[in-house]
């Protein structure tokens, strides 16, 4: 079996959590009628009961009006809780779920001392199913429902019961033996439910990194930082400031490529997106892969001053990375041209990327290590 991640253990127990909120709700509804059943049956005679018990009849009655207002109590509390207060409304269905075990072995116990045995299995068989129904995916609150039951049928029967054969215990072991293995089987598919979902959440996790991310450089791509400026764009007609855009490109890249490689060519673009990141920290930018050997550079709330200040940290923050590049006919070291447009209120994504654009062509134009 895959060994569980601790994320998967956190999930587990958030869906545990969620599943007892509503199945709970089913199962009080089950004691309810249950409680009732017995509560509504004149059974019982107090002078037969006398012999083993002081008043057991009332003891019965007494569990069985617990049994009922506690499950019509939490269930009006279910009803009327805010749902973000789940958590503790876990809890609560999990104490709720011990009480009313308490109260039907209370009251298995009195029916038993009261030598009233006819209704015990059927009864009992009927509401440990209908747990394993609504706990199965949560041994432990499963377990603290059916064991005291379980537990008080069985030393009861043995201790008060008239003509007990091996029979009657062997059915409560069967029972407790049909409980189990059921459980083992519905717990089995919500564990594979809850891992299939895990797996989606994964997968969707991954294929949003794929979708959003350059997988070279780590940083945004095209797409990704296109959306950004969209979202940029929106804020910025609310603010009324403008932002800025830099488009860079890695200057004789070609060239670089042909002399060292294209492993090493893949090195020096990781390179530039550091420095890019770096150079954007400070101004809170964003940074993205255009393509190839062109990066760019999102700058919010930058007005033209920023928006130059940010290309000549660039250019410094490259140069202080010293990455050598012998085929250059710029520089020996590795330099990008830059292409600035600044956005103003009015302007749409397009133009915005045609000005950076036209711009960047300009700085080639005019030799290249430089910003425009
Ligand atoms: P210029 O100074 O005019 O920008 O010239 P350049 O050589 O940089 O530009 P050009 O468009 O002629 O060539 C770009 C090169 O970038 C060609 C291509 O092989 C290279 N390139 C694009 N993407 C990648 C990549 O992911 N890895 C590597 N190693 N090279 C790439
Ligand atoms: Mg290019
Ligand atoms: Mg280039």
């Amino acid at each position: 079996m895959k060994k569980p991640c601790a994320a998967f253990d956190v999930r587990l127990a958030e869906m545990r959590t969620i599943a007892i909120k509503t199945s709970v709700t089913w199962f009080l509804w089950v004691n309810m009628m249950f409680s009732s059943f017995i509560l509504g049956r004149n059974y019982f005679s107090a002078s037969q009961s006398e012999v083993l018990f002081h008043h057991p009849a009332a003891l019965l009655e007494t569990m069985m009006v617990i049994d009922l207002t506690l499950s019509a109590a939490v269930l009006f509390i279910m009803r009327m809780a805010p749902l973000q207060n789940a958590q503790w409304l876990g809890g609560l269905a999990k104490w709720t779920v011990i009480g009313l075990s308490l109260c039907w072995a209370g009251c298995f116990f009195v029916l038993i001392v009261s030598n009233d045995v006819r209704i015990i299995f059927p009864s009992a068989a009927l509401l440990l199913f209908t747990a394993l129904i609504s706990l199965y995916f949560d041994p432990k609150v499963l377990l603290s429902f059916i064991l005291p039951i379980w537990l008080t049928i069985l030393i009861t029967s043995l201790f008060y019961r008239d003509g007990l054969t091996v029979m009657n215990g062997l059915q409560w072991i069967f029972l407790a033996g049909l409980i189990e293995s059921g459980r083992r089987i519905l717990n089995r598919w919500f564990m594979l439910a809850l891992r299939r979902e895990q797996e989606n959440a994964d997968l969707i996790q991954q294929l949003g990194l794929l979708a959003n991310h350059d997988p070279l450089t780590g940083i945004a791509n095209r797409r990704a930082f296109e959306a950004q400026m969209d979202q940029a764009i929106l804020r910025h007609q609310q603010d009324g400031n403008s932002f800025g855009l830099i488009m860079l490109d890695v200057d004789h890249f070609k060239l670089y490529n042909d002399y060292y490689g294209h492993q090493k060519g893949d090195l020096c673009l990781t390179a530039i997106a550091r420095a890019l990141e770096s150079a954007a920290l400070t101004s809170s930018g964003i940074v993205g892969r255009f393509g190839g050997e062109e990066f760019v550079v999102l700058l919010p709330d930058a007005d033209a001053n920023a928006l130059e200040t940010a290309a000549q940290n660039i250019a410094a923050i490259l140069q202080a990375q010293n990455i050598p590049h012998a085929a250059s006919l710029v520089s020996d070291r590795v330099t990008v041209s830059q292409g600035l447009a600044l956005w103003q209120p009015g302007v749409t994504a397009r133009e915005l990327i045609a000005g950076a654009d036209k711009a960047l062509y300009q700085a080639k134009q005019e030799g290249r290590n430089r910003y425009k």
